[in-house]
């Protein structure tokens, strides 16, 4: 079974407040793109990558894929507009003979193997897509412009999504080909009328917004 990984690295990230792209922000002495990118490349469970990296971003991106000996590197292509047009970007990438193709966020660069691990296992139980999640431990208001309080949003059965998450192959490409969008993979499959499982996530896959959470994330390195 064939596992190709879409790391997608094309956001502006405006919050950040720098110029550069948020892949390219600095995480230590790096840009933030070459942690994700290599512990994508050093894990087993990954066969092959693509790269998606801001438009005009490409050769630094490859570049650094060199630097850092990421060898599983087969693609490094330009983003799009939304999120959804960055991984069908990717997806065009991908060999037509994968199996499996996996999406992560580079904004969210602490990616442990035993997540792959644990997104990639219930697939063999049939599920159109598996992502991992934490039950939301906070009370939800929605909260109008003016800073008063809409509503008490109930929990139960809430949770946060991260990446990375996992999918067919076939089942993300007929997803994306769909055309829609979402803020995630598994939008666009449930939007198709597929069946996505939830599985554990991991509280340090902290997705990088702010240049606090740069700071936050640089500290757990
Ligand atoms: O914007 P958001 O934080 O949801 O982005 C999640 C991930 O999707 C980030 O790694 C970002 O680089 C990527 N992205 C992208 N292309 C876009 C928007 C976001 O690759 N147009």
């Amino acid at each position: 079974m064939s596992v190709w990984a879409i790391l997608v690295a094309a956001g502006r990230g405006e919050r950040l407040g720098s110029d550069q792209p948020k892949a390219f922000a600095k995480l230590g002495e790096l840009p933030l793109l070459a942690e994700p990118l290599r512990r994508l490349d050093e894990s087993d469970w990954v066969d092959a990558v693509v790269v998606v990296a801001p438009p005009g971003w490409e050769e630094p991106a490859i570049l650094l894929a060199e630097e850092l000996g990421c060898a599983k590197v087969r693609a490094c292509v330009a983003g799009g507009e939304t999120r959804a047009a960055s991984v069908r970007n990717g997806l065009a990438e991908v060999a037509d003979d994968a199996a499996v193709v996996l999406v992560h966020d580079a904004a969210r660069p602490l990616l442990a193997d035993d997540v792959i691990e644990r997104v990639l296992a219930p697939l063999a139980e049939g599920w159109d897509g598996v992502v991992p999640g934490l039950p939301v431990a906070d009370t939800l208001k929605r909260v109008g412009v003016d800073g008063g309080v809409g509503e008490t949003v109930p929990r139960d059965g809430l949770w946060a999504v991260q990446t990375p998450q996992a999918f067919p192959a076939d089942t993300l490409r007929r997803a994306v080909a769909c055309g829609g969008d979402a803020t995630d993979c598994a939008g666009l499959v449930e939007a198709a009328g597929g069946r996505v499982k939830v599985v554990p996530g991991d509280p340090l896959l902290l997705k990088v917004t702010t240049l606090d959470d740069l700071a936050r994330i640089a500290s757990l390195l």
